[in-house]
Order: C-alpha cells, then structure tokens, then sequence
C-alpha cells in the first residue's frame, strides 16, 4: 500500500514514516531528504535548492517531481511506498496521481497528522539527529540516554538542520498554510483523508496510525 504523510513541519512525519519502514516494509521517499542529499552532492541543482531551503521556501515543483519520478520508476518495494513531504502544493499532488496511474499504482491512504502551532514551534526549535542513523532527538522532549550518545546507534556526532532556527520556520510554516494545506481538503474530497491526532507520545501517534491504515481500502 502507498500512504502519504501530509502535515506541518514539525508534526512527525520523519519519525513516523522509520516506523512504518520498519513494521510494513515499506520504502520512505522523502524529498526533503533528497533534497538534502542533492545540496550535499554539489550538483548545479543542489546548489540551487540550498539557499531556497534554509530561508524555508519551497523548492520549484519542477525539480521535486522530477525527484520523486525518478526514485519511484527505480525503486522497489513491497510494502509500498511512504510519501513524506510530497506532495506539498496541489500540483505536485496531480503529478503524484498520474505518475501512480501510469505506473498502475494506487494510493492507499493520506495520513493527516494533525499537531497545534505551538507544538510544532516548541518540537522544531530544539531538535537534533543522530549524523550515522538518523534517529531523532530533542533538547527536552527526547533527550538521549547518555547525553551526546545516540540511543539507537551508539554514534556521538549530532547535528541540527540550517532550516531549524525560528526565522525559516516562519516562512516554512506560511508556506505550508498557503501552499500545502489546500491537500487536505483535496483529499478529503477524493476520499483519501485520514486524520491522526499528532499530539501524543510518539507510540501513541504509531498507534494511531496503524488504526487508521487498518480501515483503509488498501489495508
Ligand atoms: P519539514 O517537513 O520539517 O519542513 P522537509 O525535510 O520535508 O522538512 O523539507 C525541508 C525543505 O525542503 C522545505 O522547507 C523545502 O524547502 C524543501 N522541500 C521538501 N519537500 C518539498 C516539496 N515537496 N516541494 C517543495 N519543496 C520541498
């Protein structure tokens, strides 16, 4: 099954999506990591979307769609596919329908985390990831155990994203008003919503998403 993962920055998406990676098998394509990846590379595009990104804008749907397009047409997977972080605007969300009917897919499910502003502002402001695994930690609402170790892996470098500061968050909350919460009624028209309380512990968010996909069409 196909799920989308539709909500603020900051709601637990990334968290959400390792788990069901885990659990389900499934394959995250999360173009916020691609991006990421591409601005490491050094690519002409890379270099592009860098400062688009740290500002907190969105990058051209051109270049997202073209970046999801390419992992989905060489990718396996047998749980389906986890989208996180796209589509963000409704033209993305139209390119995705298409390139899942060309492909003779379907989507399962939009999961809507839902999560209050100030949440998000209080999650995002203090959050740091293992440089080796990629779990998620956060000043005082998921310290490590041992401080500067990570729980999962054991690796001791840390880092926070350039985007994570109060002044990109602004922008990257506006943007998801303006430009990526018009999806949630264009799923809900097409019959595709489900929403999550985003608010709880992070099993407790787990758990309400499993729920939900177990109703789903597709489940
Ligand atoms: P978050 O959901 O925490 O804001 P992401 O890692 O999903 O973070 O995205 C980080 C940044 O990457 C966004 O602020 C934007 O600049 C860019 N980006 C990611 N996905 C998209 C997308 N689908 N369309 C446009 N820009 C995107």
């Amino acid at each position: 099954m196909n799920i989308i993962l539709l909500g603020p920055p900051g709601a637990g998406k990334g968290t959400q999506a390792r788990i069901l990676v885990e659990e389900r098998d499934m394959v995250q394509l999360s173009t916020g990591d691609m991006l990421r990846a591409a601005r490491t590379s050094g690519t002409e595009m890379g270099k592009k979307v860098a400062a688009v990104m740290d500002a907190g804008n969105l990058v051209t749907d051109e270049i997202v769609i073209g970046l999801i397009e390419e992992q989905l047409t060489s990718t396996e997977s047998k749980g389906g596919f986890i989208f996180d972080g796209f589509p963000r605007t409704l033209a993305q969300a139209d390119a995705l329908s298409q390139l899942l009917e060309r492909l003779g897919q379907t989507l399962g499910a939009v999961v809507e985390m839902r999560v209050d502003d100030d949440a998000l502002v209080a999650r995002i402001t203090g959050r740091y990831t293992c440089a080796n695994c990629g779990e998620g930690f956060h000043d005082e609402l998921k310290k490590p155990k041992v401080e500067g170790v990570c729980d999962n892996c054991g690796g001791t470098e840390m880092k926070r994203r350039a985007d994570d500061n109060e002044e990109s968050l602004k922008t990257r909350l506006m943007a998801y008003y303006r430009d990526t919460s018009p999806l949630i009624g264009y799923y809900y028209a097409k019959g595709d919503l489900a929403p999550v309380n985003g608010l709880g512990e992070i099993d407790e968010v787990a758990d309400a998403i499993r729920g939900v996909l177990k109703q789903t069409k597709a489940a």
